[in-house]
């Protein structure tokens, strides 16, 4: 729609103009740092920080109901930079340019209603959220475009031409950074360190189409996770893991999405995410937060954060009850099928400490959940959700088999509705599908598949065929006659299919 087609009072709000007065803060000690450098932790002290907007006196003067009308009309904007995360731009990183902005497609992944059976197996209402119909598949694309997007900015007004941005990563960060540093081309180059043997073959296959410099290193991510903040902290580099806060930010658009798909009513929303290295969660519970404090969202939802068995980090700490009593201790990881979160040591476990405490004193009660679940639940409800018409790759499964858990566990009430989180796309984690199928699981994932969940091709040999065809061979008159006829009546006996 065209803007002098919008109601006049929404029409100076459509296209922003940076207003921010952004800083860094420290999650530990609570100091500010200015925005004019890309830091990744605390000068001071070293822990994470989060970044902030101190003007938000901008939000609340405009207020909740004329914020909700304006996304509502940016819905109808043909502005590409606004067409992604930043359709929410004052709630994400209101400092950089709008014509700075890189846009990929990313953002504004479609709620898909769960059908009747999955809904009738699980006794309640729910939506998979599908993050894996991203550009590079899966949802840090979030995080990539508004920490792309603010490099860009930067290196334009500091006239920096040779960034060399990098990452660790457990498959799709690295494709998502290569996939927005090849867009940005000349001035940023970038280079991903990736745990040898622990991305599958399409998630590596990603940032080597990118262009980037794949560097494979023998270990787990948290041991390349190691060695890139160590880079980070001795060389010249933009360091791309969501330690870089700026990731932090997009990824909130994932909440700022559910609001406004559900018009802004989550009071009764039931959010599924899986935790690797925690960053999603720690957006998620912040992006709902922001929405909930302007008054665009009266309630907020409850949020259920999920490890598996093999990686339960934040599961462990929070077994205990009493928050002064509670101490963290990274776990040493096993193999397991939620690769993209199989993270001892999660970079952003102070971050989620602070924010699910905030979260839980703003909404007056406990609203901020974690579940275990074992590696055959997470691939039972993968497969489980794929044969329901989802697209959900291990993580997704993950989700599913964690709001199974809550339930269990009694944290879902009978009429809340659930929203699980499907992280990337299954296409990027078919090995994992493929090992099922053909109960092909190292022992150490502690995975059996069930049998009839299981699937496989059969290959058609008709009996009295011999001949088949072949590319630059195809076969004669005759022969080809045979063919069809000896395939149709191969196929019909295994369909069981009777004549017409
Ligand atoms: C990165 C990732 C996760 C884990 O997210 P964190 O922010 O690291 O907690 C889960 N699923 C997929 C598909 C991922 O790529
Ligand atoms: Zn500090």
């Amino acid at each position: 729609m065209k803007i002098d087609q919008f109601p006049e009072d929404i029409r100076p709000y459509l296209i922003p103009e940076p207003y921010g007065q952004m800083a860094y803060r420290c999650v530990g000690c609570k100091s500010e740092f200015n925005i004019d450098h890309l830091i990744y932790t605390c000068p001071t002290c070293g822990n994470v920080l989060l970044l902030h907007d101190k003007n938000t006196q901008h939000l609340t003067d405009i207020g909740g109901k004329t914020w909700r009308r304006i996304f509502d009309y940016r819905r109808m904007l043909n502005h590409n930079a606004l067409k992604g995360i930043f359709r929410y731009y004052e709630f994400i990183a209101p400092v950089i340019p709008i014509d700075q902005i890189i846009y990929l497609g990313e953002a504004h992944t479609p709620l898909v209603e769960a059908n009747t059976r999955l809904k009738k197996d699980l006794g309640i209402d729910f939506y998979f959220k599908n993050d894996g119909l991203n550009p590079s598949a899966s949802f840090k694309d979030r995080g990539m475009a508004c920490a792309l997007s603010y490099i860009h900015y930067l290196a334009n007004k500091e006239k920096l031409n040779n960034i060399l941005a990098i990452c660790a990563s457990t498959g799709d960060t690295s494709a998502s950074a290569a996939l927005y540093a090849s867009y940005l081309g000349d001035f940023l180059k970038s280079a991903v360190l990736l745990p040898k043997g622990k991305v599958t073959p399409q998630q590596l296959s990603q940032p080597l189409g990118s262009g980037a410099k794949v560097l494979e290193i023998p270990g787990v991510f948290d041991d390349c996770m190691k060695v890139v903040e160590s880079l980070s902290e001795n060389y010249n580099v933009a360091l791309l893991n969501s330690k870089n806060s700026w990731r932090i930010l997009g990824q909130e658009s994932f909440s700022f999405e559910i609001a406004q798909d559900f018009d802004y009513e989550v009071g009764d929303k039931v959010i599924v995410v899986p935790i690797g290295n925690a960053g999603n969660i720690t957006a998620v519970m912040s992006g709902f937060l922001k929405f909930f404090t302007i008054g665009i969202i009266d309630m907020l939802p409850k949020i259920i954060g999920v490890q598996s068995e093999h990686a339960d980090p934040v599961y462990r700490y929070y077994l205990e009850g009493d928050p002064d009593k509670r101490s963290f201790s990274p776990v040493t990881v096993r193999q397991s099928v939620a690769q993209a979160a199989m993270i001892g040591n999660p970079v952003s476990m102070p971050r989620v400490i602070e924010l699910a405490a905030e979260y839980n004193h703003t909404a007056g009660e406990k609203r901020i959940f974690f579940v275990q679940v074992t590696e055959q639940q997470i691939m039972d409800s993968m497969i489980v959700a794929n044969r329901n018409g989802n697209i959900a790759c291990t993580q997704g499964g993950e989700s599913l088999a964690g709001f199974q858990k809550a339930i269990d566990s009694g944290y879902v009430r009978p009429k809340e509705i659930g929203v699980l989180d499907s992280t990337a796309h299954i296409l990027k984690f078919s090995v994992f599908q493929d090992m099922y199928f053909n109960n092909g699981f190292d022992p150490a994932f502690h995975v059996k598949p069930i049998p009839e969940l299981k699937n496989a091709p059969i290959l058609l040999k008709p009996e009295n065929l011999k001949k088949y065809p072949e590319p630059g061979k195809p076969l004669h008159e005759e022969e080809m006659k045979l063919f069809i006829r000896e395939m149709t009546a191969e196929i019909a006996s295994i369909l069981d299919l009777e004549m017409k």
